[in-house]
């Protein structure tokens, strides 16, 4: 198989997740051979794994993240189409309540594809499966990092007979997710631990899978409730995935009482503050046990300030940084994240340059995000941490915008294409904008 420029024999991944899937695909491009290393079982059914409990959760595809995808692996959109996932118009078939208004239904021309979160990682599976220099070791986890004179020379991996195997390797990947491997191998070799970051909003998500909930007699794809703080600090959603399903996902900050049963979970959904997703599904019957996930905080490790770190050891996805998920956010940044090092790969150097360029193109990818999230995380009352600057201002002017985007298809189209990752935040100044935000409220399109 041509490469489009060898840089090296062999790189490890470290996590077969959407991060580790992602740089497996940059990276074949590159290296004569690339392994994944995944420490669950390979399941050849659509499933959520162990090692990626959040699966279970409604997870949104962001158009950034869409079009990386695509171009990474040409004709996987249509696939996933055919094959159940639900292509829908983010205003037009999204009913989505926001700071005390619902947002313009239009067709805005951009489209996300709808389905669960295994769902999708099963098709990149797939598609990773049909290229001949990537190999997976699965039920396999990585020990350990082997370098000489501060630059990795490859890993120790544990079998799941307990045995080990050092594999060497020109590169090494953590993809590793919460798990955060690196920062955890630092610590036990007694190395420096990164700086950290972290703001905490004690944020709960539950799920549950319905089965012909609504669609033909429903005027949407999916509702968004999202919470009204400090007022109301709890939100919910329906969206469509793959098998004509539903996932009925709730959530709440500084919650005491999850709800972690069907009578809970139905009075949950009496609280939004808007009825509707309360009367879809107070009749109708589950598919599916509920599934609860806690997220504590938003983290990101400063591995971009990091003196004499290991060189060409990258860290990738949530093992850099991990965002409130209610933005939808997170295999947007990792799919970012593995095309930025695409574009380091074609003009490599040395794995110290590599290295130094990618951290510190993470940690800008991931400042934006990082932004967009605080600036409402900290409309709650428990979160705590370091603000940003200027929060009063952008917390005011913000939800102006919000407002606007109730009546002004332009406001929305812009404000879309920046919650998309597609467009710097600073757009939302633009003069068409600041028009919309201040003018008159008039319908617009
Ligand atoms: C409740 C919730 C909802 C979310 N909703 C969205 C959404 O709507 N849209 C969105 O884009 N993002 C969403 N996210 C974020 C998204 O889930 C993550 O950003 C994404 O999973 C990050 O991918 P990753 O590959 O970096 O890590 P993960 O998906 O966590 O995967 C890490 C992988 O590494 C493996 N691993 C760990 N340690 C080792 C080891 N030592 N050896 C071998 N393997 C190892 C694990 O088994 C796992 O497979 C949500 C997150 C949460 C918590």
């Amino acid at each position: 198989m041509a490469l489009q420029r060898e840089i090296g024999k062999r790189v490890v991944v470290i996590g077969g997740s959407f991060a580790g899937k992602l740089a497996a695909r940059v990276l074949s491009d590159f290296f004569a051979e690339v392994i994944i290393i995944e420490k669950d079982h390979k399941d050849e059914n659509v499933a959520t794994t162990k090692g990626v409990p959040q699966g279970a959760q409604g997870h949104v595809l962001l158009k950034s993240g869409e079009e990386i995808l695509e171009e990474l692996f040409p004709g996987i959109i249509q696939d996933l189409v055919q094959d159940g996932s639900k292509q829908s118009d983010f205003a037009e078939d999204l009913s989505w309540f926001h700071h005390g208004s619902w947002k313009a239904r239009y067709d805005s021309g951009l489209t996300i594809i709808q389905q669960s979160r295994p769902f999708l990682e099963w098709h990149i599976q797939r598609k990773l499966e049909a290229i001949p220099n990537i190999m997976y070791r699965y039920s396999s986890k990585v020990k350990g990092l082997i370098f000489f004179e501060n630059e990795i020379s490859g890993v120790v991996a544990e079998n799941a007979d307990g045995s080990t195997v050092d594999l060497e390797a020109d590169i090494v990947i953590d993809a590793s997710g919460a798990a955060a491997f690196t920062t955890r191998w630092l610590k036990d070799f007694g190395f420096e631990q990164p700086q950290k970051t972290e703001v905490e909003v004690d944020l709960f998500y539950a799920s549950m899978i319905y089965k012909n909930l609504c669609y033909k007699e429903c005027n949407w794809h999916s509702i968004l409730v999202y919470p009204n703080p400090p007022e109301i600090e709890r939100g919910g959603s329906i969206s469509p995935i793959e098998g004509n399903r539903f996932l009925v996902t709730l959530l709440g900050y500084g919650e005491k009482e999850i709800p972690n049963d069907l009578t809970s979970f139905l009075r949950y959904t009496k609280t939004l503050g808007q009825p509707h997703l309360h009367e879809m599904i107070k009749n109708a019957v589950p598919d599916s046990e509920i599934e609860v996930y806690r997220f504590p905080a938003l983290s990101r490790y400063h591995y971009e300030k990091y003196r004499n770190f290991p060189a060409g050891l990258l860290v990738i996805g949530d093992a850099f940084g991990r965002v409130d998920p209610v933005f939808a956010q997170g295999m947007s940044i990792a799919a970012l994240e593995a095309y930025a090092m695409r574009s380091l790969l074609l003009r490599y150097r040395s794995k110290q340059k590599l290295t130094k360029d990618f951290h510190n193109k993470v940690s800008k990818i991931i400042d934006i995000p990082w932004l967009i999230a605080l600036t409402e995380d900290f409309r709650f009352k428990n979160t705590s941490g370091n603000r940003p600057f200027g929060l009063p201002f952008l917390q005011w002017y913000v939800k102006k915008v919000v407002k606007a985007c109730s009546h002004n298809e332009k406001v929305y189209g812009q404000f879309m294409n920046v919650l998309h990752l597609k467009a710097h935040p600073i757009s939302l100044f633009k003069p068409m904008v600041l028009v919309g935000v201040f003018g008159e409220h008039k319908i617009i399109k």
